[in-house]
């Protein structure tokens, strides 16, 4: 007789993207890091911890870090909340709005983590997929009528966008609250943050992992109307952000000038890779995020991410029955780039 609760037994546990010890020597590109450093003034901070600030508990709302990001928004401090991660957020969410008979609703191909979520909380899970094109298939998730609807985007792995004016339609058809995570929009060319100014059922979810070079940090913040942050609150672990994370966080959103320096730089080795996979005869979807989704010429992508480890290149493969023709590809350096290529180019 198991121990466990019958829905615990039922679930497959998130895989994480395989993350090689420090020091060996791979192009990893498998898990959708920033490949450039931090701000400077993230590191600075770093350096300015006093025995005491680590003695004591942080501050349970992470107060350094939730005024810089509010700061940022040029929003009020009452409409974020931080998160150890996005992931911490989604975790809150899905625990504070779903349950058995409260569904969780989204589109797929998208982020795995929303059903592992879902599955913990013993909550019905509506997925309906997307077309080829990655169109948002609003109506049938509105229909759906989850307590939660999430959409990632861009969306995962897809790295494809839904306009605002999409998002908005679905928010005002739904009973349920929206989700839209936006753990990648730093790289797209719109965002939906006025959505929760105008709508109390959107919450948008952001990270410091991608845009801001520190998914080794873990801090991720909601941005939602009080009352909804208000219902977070009581969910949250008492102290869900240490506070390094809050210090080191708030130097890195607030260093605008150099965050966006290195984004410009990643959209463009972005459009570069695109260019360079195309020529290899790969399908490459339009993308705004920092990685490309990616078929192979023969739709071979469990041979090909194979063969790209032995040779030192880690990428991203899903074994599920939507992604078994594709690959995820994280965008890198311009080094990064060569090896992948050349290695691709003997594979292919
Ligand atoms: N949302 C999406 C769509 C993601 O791909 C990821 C990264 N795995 C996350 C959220 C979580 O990011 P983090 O917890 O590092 O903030």
């Amino acid at each position: 007789m198991s121990l466990f609760r019958p829905a615990i037994d039922r679930l497959t546990g998130y895989v994480p993207g395989r993350q090689p010890t420090t020091g060996t020597r791979v192009v990893k590109l498998n898990t959708n890091e920033n490949p450039y450093p931090p701000s400077p003034r993230a590191l600075a901070a770093l350096q300015t911890f006093e025995a005491d600030e680590l003695r004591r508990y942080p501050q349970p709302l992470a107060d350094e870090f939730r005024t810089a990001a509010a700061d940022t928004l040029a929003i009020d401090p009452s409409w974020i909340l931080p998160g150890n991660g996005s992931d911490d957020l989604l975790t809150m969410l899905v625990r504070a709005l779903t349950g058995p008979g409260r569904a969780v609703v989204y589109p797929t191909p998208t982020y795995v983590l929303y059903r592992t979520l879902a599955g913990i909380q013993d909550a019905p899970i509506l997925e309906v997929p997307f077309n080829d094109r990655f169109d948002l298939p609003t109506d049938a998730l509105a229909s759906a009528g989850g307590a939660l609807t999430f959409v990632a985007n861009p969306n995962s792995p897809s790295g494809t966008v839904v306009e605002a004016d999409t998002l908005a339609t679905l928010a005002d058809a739904l009973d349920g609250l929206l989700v839209i995570d936006e753990a990648y929009v730093a790289f797209a060319t719109h965002d939906a943050v006025q959505l929760v100014q105008q709508r109390q059922n959107v919450v948008v979810l952001r990270t410091l992992s991608k845009s801001h070079g520190l998914a080794g940090l873990r801090l991720g913040f909601a941005v939602a109307h009080p009352n909804v942050i208000a219902g977070l609150v009581k969910v949250k672990d008492s102290y869900n952000v240490d506070a390094v994370a809050s210090r080191v966080g708030a130097a890195a959103i607030r260093d605008t000038s150099y965050t966006k320096t290195v984004i410009d730089r990643i959209i463009t080795n972005r459009t570069k890779l695109a260019a360079a996979l195309e020529c290899l005869g790969c399908q490459v979807w339009p993308s705004q995020a920092n990685f490309l989704f990616v078929r192979p010429p023969r739709g071979d992508a469990a041979r090909v991410y194979r063969e790209l480890e032995t040779a030192g290149v880690l990428v991203r493969y899903f074994d599920d029955p939507q992604l078994r023709e594709t690959l995820r590809i994280s965008v890198g350096t311009d080094d990064d780039h060569v090896t992948l290529l050349r290695a691709l180019n003997t594979i292919l």
